[in-house]
């Protein structure tokens, strides 16, 4: 019986094997025509300030409205992307379309939606020499002011730019803004910090949650205070309770993002969002209370 148990595991394991091998073989190939064919579309999440749960921004987050497996996280397919360099074609779709989704929300709602969109970007893109120009187009076409725009890049992808780390520089002279994702996780060096053009830094949401091995509030009161002393802006993600959201507070951070706030939302849901809110009294400044 053992003997038939092992040889049964070794099976599956190398039946399991072969089979996500072909998966991601079979998404490589539909990638490129999901693209084609509007099968992409955005959610978006709201960035808030701690105190008063105010609309900042929205993070834009790619899905796969695929026709036989239904709703596929980016994790499905992302790192297929990148390996297969279909991440460049979808990464400018993306950009274009959270662009025009933005610019779309200041025509409609002004003051009172969303400030700012952050788009996610990986090393295949800021490596393709065209990609800074193709930036500058997508923002000129849909009349999006660059300091609108901010690109998220993961330590890893930092890691990964070598000489081309200077797109980054290419793209914050534009107006840029440039948020480091997950901050913490990666390969952190405070060299890499001193030296990356970077004007955000987001709290990976294993701080936040205090599931890291370290003591709860260590790694955010260190980050505030790094965050801080260089002059950057700081977002922690992954809030999912208010007792998080009241200790970011009492640490100091200034903007949160997270399911305690809300989800990731179509743009419909965004909308709605905002117009259900209170409209502020004249003088404060036009932000919504997502807490209220
Ligand atoms: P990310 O950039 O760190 O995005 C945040 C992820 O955390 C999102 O997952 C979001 O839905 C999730 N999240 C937000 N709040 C909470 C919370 O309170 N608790 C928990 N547990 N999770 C929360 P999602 O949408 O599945 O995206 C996963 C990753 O896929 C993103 O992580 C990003 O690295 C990548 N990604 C998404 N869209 C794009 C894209 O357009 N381009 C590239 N290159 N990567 C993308
Ligand atoms: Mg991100
Ligand atoms: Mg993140
Ligand atoms: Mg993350």
């Amino acid at each position: 019986a053992a003997k038939h148990h092992g040889g049964s595991n070794v099976e599956q394991y190398t039946e399991g094997m072969a089979a996500s091998i072909a998966d991601s073989a079979a998404i490589g190939a539909q990638l490129q025509h999901a693209i084609n064919e509007g099968q992409m579309f955005l959610e978006y999440q709201p960035i808030v300030t701690l105190d008063g749960g105010r609309l900042k921004g929205v993070e834009a987050l790619v899905r796969w409205n695929h026709p036989a497996r239904g709703i596929v996280p980016p994790i499905e397919f992302i790192p297929v992307a990148e390996r297969t360099g279909l991440i460049v074609p979808l990464g400018d779709w993306v950009l274009l379309e959270a662009c025009r989704q933005l610019a779309a929300w200041r025509d409609e709602l002004g003051d009172l939606g969303p400030g700012i969109v952050n788009v996610n970007v990986s090393a295949r893109q800021l490596r393709d020499p065209g990609y800074v120009g193709r930036v500058a187009a997508t923002l000129s076409e849909t009349g999006l002011p660059p300091h609108r725009l901010t690109l998220e890049i993961t330590e890893s992808t930092a890691v990964a730019l070598g000489e081309s780390v200077g797109a980054l520089d290419d793209l914050r002279r534009m107006g840029i803004r440039i948020a480091l994702d997950d901050f913490g996780t990666g390969q952190s060096t405070l060299t890499l910090l001193h030296e990356l053009p970077v004007d955000q830094l987001k709290l990976d949401r294993s701080f936040t949650q205090g599931t890291d091995t370290g003591r709860r509030d260590t790694m955010p009161s260190a980050v505030i205070a790094l965050a801080e002393a260089v002059g950057l802006d700081l977002v922690a993600e992954g809030v999912e309770n208010r007792d998080q959201a009241d200790r970011l507070a009492v640490l100091g951070y200034q903007y949160a993002q997270g399911y305690h706030f809300a989800r990731p939302l179509s743009p419909d849901a965004v909308t709605a969002m905002v117009a259900a809110l209170p409209k502020p009294s004249s003088g404060e400044t036009g932000a919504a209370d997502l807490t209220a």
